[in-house]
């Protein structure tokens, strides 16, 4: 998961706050100067896809085409560098901005054993939202309460452990059996697969955030179930 940032109101050139006031709290305050929405390579998991969506109005799979590169797995910027959602007002999809956007100018990974890392990452030269909160202690926690991140790091755990449990299903195919299948779930590069876009897995009509992303759960382990069944869909494309 790579940069990020939040809600940028003075592209329109009103003037930006500098960090925090005296007598504020040192908490990161971000400018909303947009700088940092350009240039960048944010990933999606299937439910940041998902939330995008909705909010345009959208399925998932009109979103990724629309929307994102790699079929759904990055954000899509345009020929400028911009994210496709900046726009003087700032970002368009601001409610539903993805995780990295959310945590910037920290980034999270996830290590082998499962722990959590926060990280402070390399800000825009241009960016005032003052100092950067250190990646652990009472100004980290209190950057993080003020971004709303809860269903996101919900999401983002929720969709590593399902990578997991399926990584796993997959470990006993023979490797040829195995690419087959993950074109079926990951699709090819150009168009998506069961994986990004939840719409086609799960079916449509799903509008609560929780219970999406458990019926896309839900019908890629029914799928993973099929295929080493011998139920597949691609049959004539190889
Ligand atoms: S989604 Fe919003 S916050 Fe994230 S890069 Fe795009 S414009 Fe910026
Ligand atoms: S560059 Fe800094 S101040 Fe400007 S939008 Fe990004 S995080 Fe906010």
């Amino acid at each position: 998961m790579s940069e990020l940032k939040h809600d940028r109101r003075n592209l329109a050139g009103q003037p930006a706050k500098i960090g925090p006031h005296p007598g504020q709290s040192p908490v990161f305050a971000c400018a909303r100067c947009g700088a940092c929405c350009s240039h960048q390579a944010i990933q999606l998991n299937p439910w940041e896809v998902w939330r995008l969506a909705r909010r345009l109005g959208l399925a998932s799979g009109q979103f990724i085409a629309r929307h994102s590169d790699n079929a759904g797995l990055f954000l899509r910027f345009g020929p400028d560098g911009r994210c496709g959602f900046l726009t003087p007002a700032g970002c368009a999809v601001h409610p539903d901005r993805p995780l990295a956007c959310r945590l910037y100018p920290l980034g999270l990974e996830t290590d082998p054993e499962g722990r959590e890392v926060y990280a402070v990452l390399a800000r825009h030269p241009a960016c005032q939202g003052g100092a950067s909160p250190a990646p652990s202690g009472a100004a980290r926690d209190a950057y993080l309460a003020s971004q709303a991140l809860e269903e996101w790091l919900a999401a983002q755990r929720f969709y590593l452990g399902l990578a997991r449990e399926l990584e796993a299903g997959l470990a006993g195919l023979e490797p040829r059996e195995r690419r087959r299948a993950e074109i079926e779930l990951l699709g090819d590069g150009r168009a998506p697969g069961l994986w990004q876009d939840l719409d086609q897995a799960a079916g449509p009509g799903v509008d609560d955030p929780g219970e999406a992303r458990e019926r896309h759960a839900a019908s890629l382990r029914a799928w993973l179930v099929g295929w080493k069944a011998g139920d597949r869909r691609d049959d004539a494309y190889f």
